[in-house]
C-alpha cells in the first residue's frame, strides 16, 4: 500500500542575521502552531533548505554573507519548491520587482505587524500545498484521460516526469514469465534499456555510492544518475509494475517532498493500470460469452441441413454404381466427407466455446497426438517430422479435447514455418515422474521474449486477419488447466519455439 505524507501542521523557515527580529517572530509562529525553524544567515538557510522542506520560507533581504535574493537562486537551483516572503526594512520599487521576477510570493515592512504575517504566510501555505496539489491534479487527469489503453505506459512515464521534473524515467511491467521488462521509457540511454530485465523479486535499487548492492539485469548507471526513485505498484496480491524515475548527474537531486509526490502519483499509475486490466479482463469475458452463443446458433443452423445434405449424399453415393458412374461416384464421395467434416468442425466449436465436457476416460496422449498429426498432415507437408513417442502416457481426460489441444500447436509450428528454410518439427512424449509431458517444437522464427507473456491470451495473435483468431493458445491452455495440467513455452527469437504440454498420469498405471 503506497501511502502519501503530506504534513499536516505547516512548516516556516526563519531566515534572518537579526537575533532579536528573528526570536521574536519564531515565538510568534510557534505560537500560531507553526513548525518552525531558524538560519542566522543565508548560507546556512540554503543549507537547511536541500536538507528539509517546508511549506514557505520568511526571508531577510539584507545578509552580510547572502543576501535575499542569491539566497532565493541558490534554493532554486537546488530543487526548492517553497514560497518565499521576503521581509525588508527599505521597500524600494527595485526590490518589489526584483521579488516578483524572482517568483516570490509576498514581500512584508519591517517591523511586521503580527497580523500581517500571520495572513500572508496563511496565504502562502495554501498556494505552496495548493501547488503541489494541482501537479497531482494534473498528473492525474492525463493518466486517467489516457484514450487507448495501450498508451498508458507511454502516458505514466510521460507524466512522472512532468511532474517530478526528471531527466529520464521508465515503467516496467511483469512479462508473465517471471521478469520485468520495460514496458516504456523516455530519456534512457537504448544500451540501459536492451539491458534491463529483473528478475521478479530481485532487490530494485541500485547505487554505487548508496553503498547498495549491483543488482542483476540492471546496467550500472550511478555514472550517469544522480538520484532515483523507484516505486513498485503493488496491489493486495501482486506486482502491477516498477515506475522509476532519475535525475541526472548533473542536477539537483530529488528531494524529500518529490518523493511524497511520487507515491501520490504512483497511487494513481496502478489504479489506472488496474482499470485497464479490469476492463481488459471483462471484454474477454464478453467476447468468450458472445462467441459461445454465436457458436450454438451456428451449430443450430448448420448442423440441419448439414444433415440431410449428409443422408442425401450418402443415398447418391450408394445408388451410383461404382463401375459406370466411377468419376460421379468420387465426387459424391468427397463431397461427402466434406459435409461431414463441417459437421464436425461446427460441432466441436459448440462444445469448445460452451465448454460442453465428455465424462473423463483413461486416455494415451499418444492417441490423441496422433489424431492431431493425421489432421495437420496436409499443412505439414514439405516440413521435415520427427516424431518420438513414449510409453506409459495414459492420462485421465477427453481424448477428443486433447486432440485439439495438439491440433492447435502443430498448426501453428507449421504457420511458424511457412516458407522457412530447412523448416523441421517434431512431437515428442515422455513419462515423467508421475507426469506425461509433451513436446511440440519447431525451428521457426521464435517468438519474441516481450510477447511470450501474452500468447496465451485470448484473442492475442500476430498473424493476418483471417489467418489467426489469437484463440488456439489460450482454449489449449484452458483444456489442459481443466485436466489438471498446464501448457508452456521456451522460446528463442530466431531459433524456433517448444511447447511444453505436462498432464498427470493416470492413477490405474502408476
Ligand atoms: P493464432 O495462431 O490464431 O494467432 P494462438 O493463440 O494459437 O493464436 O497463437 C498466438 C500467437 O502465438 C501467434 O499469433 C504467434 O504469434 C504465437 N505463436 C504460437 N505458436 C508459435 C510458434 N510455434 N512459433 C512462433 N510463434 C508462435
Amino acid at each position: 500500500m503506497i501511502q502519501s505524507r503530506m504534513p499536516a501542521t505547516p512548516s516556516v523557515l526563519v531566515i534572518d542575521d537579526d537575533d532579536d527580529f528573528r526570536s521574536v517572530v519564531c515565538d510568534e509562529l510557534a505560537h500560531a502552531r507553526y513548525d518552525v525553524s531558524e538560519a542566522a544567515g543565508g548560507r546556512e538557510g540554503v543549507r537547511r533548505l536541500e536538507q528539509t522542506d517546508v511549506d514557505v520560507v520568511l526571508l531577510d533581504v539584507q545578509m552580510p554573507d547572502l543576501n535575499g535574493r542569491e539566497v532565493i537562486r541558490a534554493a532554486r537551483n537546488s530543487g526548492v519548491r517553497s514560497e518565499v516572503v521576503v521581509m525588508t526594512a527599505y521597500p524600494q520599487l527595485e526590490t518589489a520587482v526584483e521579488c516578483l521576477r524572482a517568483g516570490v510570493f509576498d514581500l512584508l515592512e519591517k517591523p511586521v505587524a503580527p497580523k500581517a504575517l500571520l495572513a500572508t504566510l496563511g496565504h502562502a501555505v495554501d498556494r505552496s500545498r495548493l501547488q503541489r496539489t494541482t501537479a497531482l491534479y494534473h498528473a492525474a487527469a492525463a493518466v486517467f484521460g489516457a484514450r487507448n489503453p495501450e498508451d498508458l505506459p507511454q502516458v505514466i512515464v510521460e507524466t512522472a516526469m512532468r511532474a517530478l521534473d526528471a531527466d529520464d524515467a521508465s515503467l516496467m511491467v511483469p512479462d508473465g514469465a517471471g521478469s520485468l521488462t520495460i514496458a516504456y521509457s523516455k530519456g534512457l540511454p537504448p544500451e540501459v534499456c536492451r539491458a534491463t530485465r529483473l528478475q521478479v523479486g530481485a532487490a530494485l535499487l541500485v547505487g554505487r555510492r548508496a553503498g547498495l548492492p549491483r543488482c542483476a539485469g540492471v546496467r550500472d548507471d550511478s555514472a550517469r544518475v544522480r538520484s532515483s526513485i523507484v516505486f513498485p505498484l503493488v496491489t493486495a496480491d501482486h506486482l502491477v509494475g516498477v515506475l522509476n524515475v532519475n535525475r541526472a548527474q548533473a542536477r539537483k537531486p530529488f528531494r524529500e517532498a518529490d518523493l511524497e509526490l511520487a507515491s501520490i502519483f504512483a497511487s494513481q499509475a496502478l489504479l489506472a493500470l488496474e482499470n485497464v486490466d479490469l476492463v481488459r479482463r471483462l471484454l474477454h469475458t464478453e467476447r468468450l460469452a458472445f462467441a459461445g452463443r454465436l457458436a450454438a446458433e451456428l451449430s443450430h443452423e448448420v448442423n440441419n441441413p448439414a444433415a440431410f445434405v449428409i443422408s442425401n449424399l450418402e443415398y447418391i453415393a450408394e445408388s451410383l454404381s461404382s463401375q459406370r458412374n466411377h468419376e460421379l461416384r468420387q465426387s459424391a464421395v468427397e463431397a461427402l466427407e466434406g459435409a461431414r467434416r463441417i459437421a464436425r468442425v461446427v460441432q466441436d466449436m459448440n462444445r469448445l466455446l460452451r465448454g460442453e465436457e465428455r465424462p473423463p476416460a483413461l486416455v494415451d496422449l499418444n492417441g490423441a497426438v496422433r489424431f492431431a498429426l493425421r489432421m495437420t498432415a496436409r499443412q505439414l507437408e514439405g516440413i521435415s517430422l520427427q516424431s518420438s513417442l513414449g510409453t506409459n502416457g495414459m492420462v485421465m481426460g477427453d481424448e477428443a479435447r486433447l486432440g485439439q489441444v495438439f491440433l492447435n500447436l502443430l498448426v501453428n509450428a507449421a504457420q511458424a514455418l511457412a516458407g522457412r528454410p530447412n523448416p523441421r518439427a517434431g512431437v515428442l512424449t515422455e513419462r515423467v515422474g508421475d507426469q506425461v509431458r509433451a513436446i511440440v517444437w519447431d525451428n521457426g522464427p521464435g517468438i519474441p521474449r516481450r510477447d511470450q507473456g501474452r500468447i496465451f491470451d485470448a484473442f492475442f495473435t500476430t498473424k493476418p486477419v483471417g489467418m489467426g483468431s489469437g484463440l488456439g493458445l489460450s482454449i489449449s491452455r484452458e483444456i489442459l488447466q481443466r485436466h489438471g495440467g498446464e501448457l508452456s513455452v521456451e522460446s528463442d527469437e530466431g531459433r524456433g519455439s517448444r511447447f511444453i504440454v505436462t498432464l498427470p498420469a493416470a492413477a490405474s498405471v502408476n
